[in-house]
């Protein structure tokens, strides 16, 4: 059984390309489910270079990411300035080496934070729908909310490690984290960034010698940004809008409700003018912002009136079993059920839902 392979799963290239005035896109190697490469793009100015999404943390990526640099004329002490969408390893991952090597200071929103524990280091980005042939992998985990008695309750089993809804927590692979570890001893740095730039929505930073406003858009992560430069119409996009597949949103978020903050956040950027070509952080180049902003709005619009039907159809039932019928049983699992919650958590405060915590510490819904 095959099926056409998304852009965004294709393997990294050697050429770096000219995507835009003083822009250059270079792609590099990475393995994680659905993603074959991100995109690194350098802005260029009389000074030297500033780098978008540096690739994921040791010596391979480093070396690749010299290499890019060479073919485009570039050493790594011209890169003055690192700039850090959101915190995923595949984006961050270059930065504290930059950062040491060349001084380049490290740009990334104010609220940049990675995990809280060993266990979080291996990030799923992309929707369980697009994963549906891939292997199974782990999940996102951050603290849990207490915002408000409503949204607090449901995240309390989270603390002992387990999941707001009362699963198994998403584990790394122990591949996945010797290989993050190796990295931390043989670079004698930490992977996760010091920021010595912290920016917020709104804030204009110089590159490649024009203005781009920052554009905070929650939702794949709470701190992820996108930049835009209305002189070339320019949209920086990082993972907030793929061309072809959809973000995965978690449902272990510090929000109560993350899937409400990315409804808003595509809501925002899809009347971003003028736009005339978006540089995502997986994928090629491509023009249509707008339309693509509302084509995954709809996608989880349908999602959500399928979690409903599920509903009637069920009645009270744990968010593992909403899971297991809205998903194929090829992608159940823990990132299944933290998509599933997000949803559900959306739903209930939309009041089209309720919870209800069982003496198990399962949490179960029912939708209206
Ligand atoms: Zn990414």
């Amino acid at each position: 059984m095959s099926r056409p392979r998304k852009q965004e799963q294709e393997s990294a290239r050697e050429e770096v390309t000219e995507v835009a005035d003083g822009v250059l896109r270079m792609e590099l190697p990475i393995r994680m489910p659905g993603l074959g490469h991100v995109n690194c793009y350098a802005l260029l100015d009389e000074r030297g270079a500033a780098v978008v999404d540096p690739g994921l943390p040791g010596a391979a990526t480093w070396k690749t990411l010299q290499q890019r640099l060479a073919r485009a004329g570039l050493r790594v002490k011209d890169v003055h300035t690192v700039v850090v969408t959101h915190s995923h390893p595949d984006h961050f991952g270059g930065a504290s080496r930059f950062a040491k090597e060349s001084g380049a200071r490290v740009i990334a929103h104010r609220s940049f934070r990675f995990g809280v524990a060993e266990a979080t280091h291996e990030q799923p980005e992309v929707s369980v729908d697009d994963l549906a042939a891939q292997a199974q992998s782990g999940g996102q985990s951050d603290e849990p909310s207490a915002r408000g008695p409503v949204s607090h309750a449901p995240r309390e089993p989270w603390r002992q490690g387990r999941t707001p809804w009362g699963g198994e927590p998403p584990r790394p692979s122990f591949k996945m984290r010797m290989r993050w570890r190796m990295a931390r001893w043989l670079g004698g740095l930490s992977f996760v960034p010091r920021i010595s730039d912290p920016v917020a929505g709104g804030d204009v930073l110089r590159l490649a010698g024009r203005d781009w406003f920052v554009v905070h858009t929650p939702g794949h992560t709470e701190d992820h940004f996108c930049l835009h430069d209305p002189e070339e119409g320019l949209f920086l996009a990082g993972d907030h809008v793929l061309p072809t597949i959809t973000p995965h949103i978690s449902g272990l978020s510090l929000r109560a409700d993350p899937l409400a903050a990315y409804f808003e956040s595509l809501d925002r950027v899809a009347a971003i003018q003028p736009v005339e070509k978006v540089l995502p952080a997986h994928g090629h180049p491509f023009d249509d912002l707008g339309d693509r902003c509302r084509a995954i709005q709809k996608h989880h619009v349908e999602r959500l009136e399928r979690v409903k039907a599920i509903g009637r159809d069920l009645g009270l039932a744990s968010v593992e079993a909403f899971s297991q019928r809205l998903f194929q049983q090829r992608s159940w699992g823990s990132m299944a059920e933290s998509e599933t919650f997000a949803h559900l958590e959306h739903l209930r405060v939309q009041g089209q839902a309720e919870a209800r915590r069982e003496s198990d510490g399962r949490l179960f819904y029912a939708t209206g």
